[in-house]
Order: structure tokens, then C-alpha cells, then sequence
């Protein structure tokens, strides 16, 4: 429930304001830099935020929990909301704006436009979440109409979706820079993820073996294994007998055509996504084997 008191100066609820002040930015020539969220903000998502600080004049962070990419059974309704702390963080910071528009603002009655990347969709989250990037695309494109940034930043931990958009900016012929950010760890390696917030101290622990996986995975492939079979087998063993725990994929691939790989030789992306109790977490890692 977000309070009214909750809002401040900086936060845009309005797509016409949003596009008032971004148009002011142009005017000025002064670089906008942009980064998407569903709010609930932490480490990764705030050093997204510092990249564009450094990078741009000004820096516009949006919040919308976007119920399109969000299928009929998955966590739309619970997903963490945070507000007043988002925004503490984000003033911190200094960021220029914070958009926060409502859902009927950015889906009014009558919307019917989605926008769809083909080919690199189908494979990994693609796979199990149908619905996700035509609406990720569609709201990360209509996010840039908005903010009409210079630069946008992502996270790497959702790998596929940065190559999705990136993939939409190069097929669109579209005027935003395009900058990845590392993934952003717990000191334990866990990726952080608002997600996270979901887990009882127990699932917390047992969360840890994606990143885990990830590390021995890395560690065999060091010690000469190139079947991809043998590294997701080994993989999947550290989920066994793991009370609440369901993995959804873990995945082998090119990291640009996510065309699945049987031999890791080249560069390889080695993904995953796993449902803990509540919770369904993605990590990846690349692998350099020549
Ligand atoms: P979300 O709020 O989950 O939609 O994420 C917003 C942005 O933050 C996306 O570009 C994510 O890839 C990025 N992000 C989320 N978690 C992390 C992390 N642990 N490290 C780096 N970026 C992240």
C-alpha cells in the first residue's frame, strides 16, 4: 500500500511531467541516463544507479512493478514494495527524478500495442515465463518514449533480458546506449534480487546453491570437463534432496544466440533459474574455454 506521504519532490507520477522534464534535459544538452526497476531497491539495482550518475548529467530512475510481464500464476500480487525506503535510497544518491507512474497511466484502457523480440526469447526464462519479455520490451520501450534516455543501464543477472533489449534497441534502430552492469553479490555469493526478501533464514541457505552450483561448475570445467551434460548433471546434484526446491532450468548456451551448447569450448554461458519455497531465482556466470 503506497500512503501518500510516501511521495516527495522528486517522484513523477505523471507521463506528461516525465516527458516535461526529460524534454528540459534535451534542451539544456545534458545527457540523460536512465535505469528501469521494479522498486524494492537494493545493492544492484543502486549500483546501476551510480553507473548512470557517473556516466550522465542526470540520472532518472523509474519504479513500476509492470503487470504485464507477469503470467496468470506468478507473483504479481505479492511482489515486495518499498516505496518510502526506494525513494530514502534514492535521494541519497541524487538522482534527478523518480518515476513512478500508476498502472492505469501506463496502461490506460484501450492499450493494445505489445512489442516482441522473436528468436532469442524462446530459450530460458523465455521458456518458462511465456508472458515476460513482450512485456518487458513493451514496458521498456514505452519507458523510453518516456524518459527518452541517452543511456540506460542493466543488470547482467537477468542476462537474456539485456540481450532481448538489446536486441530491441538494435532492430528498432533506437538512440539509447545500452550499458551492462556486473552482477552484484552478497559477501556469502548469493545474487541479490528483491526476491530475496521472500526467504525464511532457511530457504536463505539453501538459495545459496545457485551461486554455488555456478562456482563448481566453473571449478570442473577448470579441471578440464567439457561435456555440458556432465557440468548440468553435477549441477542439478546439489538440488537434490534440497527440501522446497524446484529448478526450472539450468542451461548451457552461446551467451549472444543462447543456442544450447553440448562441448563448453569459447565463450559460455552457463544459466539458471530455481524456485526456493516462494521464490523463483535466475543466476548465470560466463565461462571463457579455448
Ligand atoms: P528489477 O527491479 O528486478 O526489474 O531489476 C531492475 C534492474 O536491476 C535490472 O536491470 C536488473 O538486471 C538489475 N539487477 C537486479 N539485481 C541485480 C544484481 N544483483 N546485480 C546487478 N543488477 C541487478
Amino acid at each position: 500500500m503506497i500512503e501518500t506521504d510516501d511521495i516527495t519532490e522528486s517522484v513523477v507520477s505523471s507521463i506528461a511531467q516525465m516527458k516535461e522534464i526529460s524534454t528540459s534535459f534535451r534542451k539544456q544538452n545534458l545527457t540523460t541516463g536512465f535505469v528501469p526497476t521494479m522498486g524494492c531497491l537494493h545493492e544492484g539495482h543502486l549500483t546501476l544507479v551510480r553507473n548512470s550518475l557517473q556516466t550522465c548529467d542526470r540520472t532518472v530512475v523509474s519504479i513500476f512493478v509492470n503487470p504485464t510481464q507477469f503470467g496468470p500464476n506468478e507473483d504479481l500480487d505479492t511482489y515486495p514494495r518499498e516505496l518510502k525506503n526506494d525513494i530514502e535510497k534514492l535521494e541519497a544518491l541524487g538522482v534527478d527524478a523518480i518515476f513512478f507512474p500508476d498502472i492505469k497511466e501506463m496502461y490506460p484502457a484501450g492499450h493494445n500495442t505489445t512489442v516482441q523480440v522473436q528468436g532469442i526469447t524462446q530459450y530460458l526464462c523465455g521458456k518458462s515465463r511465456p508472458e515476460l519479455f513482450k512485456g518487458v520490451t513493451t514496458v521498456v520501450l514505452k519507458l523510453f518514449n518516456i524518459v527518452r534516455p541517452d543511456h540506460a543501464f542493466f543488470g547482467e543477472k537477468d542476462w537474456q533480458q539485456l540481450a532481448v533489449i538489446e536486441a530491441m534497441v538494435q532492430d528498432l534502430n533506437l538512440d539509447v546506449v545500452i550499458n551492462r552492469v556486473a552482477i552484484v553479490r552478497e559477501p556469502d555469493g548469493l545474487a541479490l534480487s528483491s526476491r530475496n526478501k521472500y526467504l525464511s533464514p532457511d530457504e536463505r541457505q539453501t538459495a545459496l546453491s545457485l551461486s554455488r552450483s555456478l562456482q563448481e561448475a566453473q571449478s570442473e570445467i577448470r579441471r578440464g570437463t567439457t561435456s555440458a551434460e556432465i557440468i548440468i548433471r553435477s549441477m542439478r546434484n546439489l538440488f537434490l534432496d534440497q527440501k522446497g526446491v524446484q529448478v526450472d532450468y539450468i542451461f548451457i548456451c552461446d551467451p549472444e544466440s543462447f543456442k544450447e551448447k553440448e562441448q563448453i569450448r569459447g565463450r559460455t554461458l552457463i544459466a539458471l533459474a530455481v524456485k526456493v519455497g516462494p521464490s523463483r531465482l535466475i543466476d548465470n556466470c560466463i565461462v571463457e574455454e579455448f
